[in-house]
């Protein structure tokens, strides 16, 4: 407890999900989350229930992680209100699974857009904020996927984006570390992980489930704080030598997949 005691941290696609499951372990850990999302009534919900459980408000604010606009305006309130900022969780993202010759144009370049353009505007706006506000010192974690190392079938589009923030981060990562700056970016993918975003498009197939629970080594289906158990490692100062770095929370999957002969 009190890893991330009084560290401003902006967590994006927080109402539901992985993004909601990091909110909740940054505020174990006694950081001061601002936590935003495009769906301001879920965003609310989600506030009801951290108000109950650590007694206190936080700030919520909406923000379409493809809007400029609405990144310069969170950052501006950021800088109004909390003064720095030295955490920044990219996490919000869409998910498109259809094979190349259902996939549109427009939906390939909205999935680019979302996930690969958003992270790009928030890394490039908490890089400047953390640059002239905390000394350039931060630590930015951008939410990729076992997919965005591998490539996954019928999922061209989300593969490509998750590969562009693996590699955007990398980049990033060089970049503030030729300046000898201390901002740290790393990435994290994970595996399956029951989430809205999973059993929105899986439902309660239990078949399914059951078959991707036997591709995973370690047997069981990821669960969102075990997405915010890696963040808050990559956020705290006990990462504080990592950069340019990916974490994959996936059980075991992604090796199992590639390549190792597995049976459950
Ligand atoms: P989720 O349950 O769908 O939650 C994602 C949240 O982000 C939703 O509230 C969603 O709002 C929001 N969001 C989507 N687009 C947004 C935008 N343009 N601006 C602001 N908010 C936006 O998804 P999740 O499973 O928690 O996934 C979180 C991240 O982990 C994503 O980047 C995803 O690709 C990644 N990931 C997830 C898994 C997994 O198995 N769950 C695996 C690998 C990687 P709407 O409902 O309005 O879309």
């Amino acid at each position: 407890m009190g890893k991330l005691k009084n560290k401003v941290i902006l967590v994006t696609g927080a109402s539901r999900g992985i993004g909601k499951g990091c909110v909740t372990k940054l505020l174990s850990e006694k950081a001061s989350v601002i936590a935003t999302d495009r769906d301001e009534a879920l965003l609310e919900e989600s506030h009801r229930e951290w108000i109950v459980k650590f007694g206190k408000r936080i700030r919520i604010q909406f923000l379409d992680i493809a809007s400029e606009t609405d990144w310069i305006e969170v950052m501006s309130d950021i800088e109004a209100n909390e003064g720095l900022l030295h955490g920044l969780v990219n996490n919000a993202g869409i998910v498109n699974l259809k094979p190349l010759e259902e996939m549109s144009l427009e939906e390939f370049k909205e999935t680019q857009d979302v996930n690969l353009t958003g992270t790009f505007i928030g890394t490039k706006l908490a890089v400047d904020i953390m640059r002239r506000k905390n000394n350039a010192k931060g630590s930015i974690v951008n939410i990729s996927s076992i997919s965005g190392q591998t490539g996954t079938l019928n999922c061209g589009a989300y593969s490509a984006s998750k590969g562009g923030v693996r590699m955007l981060s990398k980049a990033i990562a060089l970049e503030v570390g030729a300046k000898r700056e201390f901002i740290r970016i790393n990435s994290v993918h994970p595996g399956v992980i029951m989430t809205p975003m999973q059993t929105e498009r899986a439902g309660n197939d239990e078949e399914l489930w059951e078959g991707i629970r036997k591709s995973i080594p370690l047997g069981r289906l990821g669960k969102p704080e075990d997405v915010a158990n890696a963040v808050t490692y990559l956020l705290s100062d006990l990462s504080d030598f990592m950069t340019g770095a990916e974490l994959t929370v996936d059980g075991g999957m992604r090796i199992a997949l590639s390549g190792g002969q597995y049976n459950d």
